[in-house]
């Protein structure tokens, strides 16, 4: 039988209704509007659409954004100083920085300087910090919205077998991290492990998050296992993720698509974030 789909338009149509009601609610109680701050240096083409789509979702949500678009060649001291400038902006309550910033910009140095409780993004070495040691702070947007999509399975997910194929920062630590704080046995693979398939195919979770398309085969997955593909690949001009979506479909329980999966979730876990940056800044 072939798997459940874990529609990632249809959960982040859900959760940005439940985020517009607390967005209206703090304006009303409070008069907070949330507001969202993205930076964007350069003209890269991919990072212009994906600005593009979180001003939609603040849009949708009934928040306030902002995009500073900086020129490629600007310097690390000119974009620090912006980042500064919306640290100490109180209409602010969620900084990004797009990334892949141009070749010559220090990322490390710059996502430094965002003040940790605006770090929507949830990149702040401060924030990975209170990940690792299991304390309040910002999760990052991806691994968080992956998350989601696994609770919305219903399945327990106490000592399951969970695998998580890439090491990343930004998705595939993390992502560990929130596995195992849900109490599954988690295992991390990357380029180094030895024999990946025998590995994946222990998982009852198994998140793909490796950047090279349809890597997952059918044969690397347990029949019925909830399998989440991050991998956003472009394929002659197509959108594929880093799972072999129509093979595995018939071997997984659920499943989710690319496009409109875990990406769809990734902006809205980003305005969740903001929204509950603003809630805090009224505390
Ligand atoms: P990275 O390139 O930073 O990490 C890729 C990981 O995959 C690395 O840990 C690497 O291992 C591992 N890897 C590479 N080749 C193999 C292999 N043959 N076997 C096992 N592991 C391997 O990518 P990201 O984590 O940033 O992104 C991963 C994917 O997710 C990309 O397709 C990206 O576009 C997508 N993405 C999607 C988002 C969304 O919103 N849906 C958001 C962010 C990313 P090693 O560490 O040893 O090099």
């Amino acid at each position: 039988m072939a798997a459940q789909l874990l529609d990632g338009k249809v959960m982040a149509a859900q959760l940005r209704e439940e985020i517009a009601q607390r967005v209206a609610a703090l304006k009303a109680e409070k008069g907070i509007t949330p507001g969202l701050a993205v930076i964007l240096v350069g003209d890269d083409p991919a990072s212009q659409i994906y600005v593009k789509n979180k001003g939609i979702g603040c849009q949708q949500t009934g928040m306030h954004s902002e995009t500073i678009r900086m020129p490629a060649e600007t310097t690390q001291a000119a974009l620090e100083d912006e980042i500064r400038r919306l640290n100490a902006d109180p209409a602010i309550h969620g900084i990004l920085v797009q990334l892949p910033l141009p070749a010559h910009l220090d990322e490390a140095a710059a996502l430094a300087v965002i003040a940790p409780e605006k770090d929507v993004d949830g990149f702040h070495i401060q924030n990975a910090g209170c990940l690792l040691n299991g304390l309040p702070g910002v999760v990052a947007c991806t691994p968080s919205g992956a998350l989601e999509m696994i609770r919305r399975t219903g399945v327990d997910l106490n000592g399951k077998e969970a695998v998580v194929v890439g090491r990343s920062n930004i998705v595939g630590k993390p992502m560990a991290l929130l596995l195992l704080q849900e109490n599954c046995t988690v295992t991390v693979c990357h380029s180094r492990t030895r024999d990946l398939a025998a590995h994946t195919r222990q998982a009852d979770i198994l998140v793909a998050a490796v950047g090279r398309p349809r890597f997952i085969t059918a044969d690397m997955v347990k029949p019925g296992a909830i399998v989440i593909d991050v991998g956003i690949n472009r394929v002659d001009g197509k959108v594929v993720g880093d799972v072999d979506f129509d093979a595995v479909r018939e071997v997984a329980g659920w499943i989710t698509p690319v496009p409109g999966g875990v990406g769809r979730m990734t902006i809205t876990m980003l305005l969740a974030n903001t929204l509950q940056a603003a809630e805090r800044s009224a505390l």
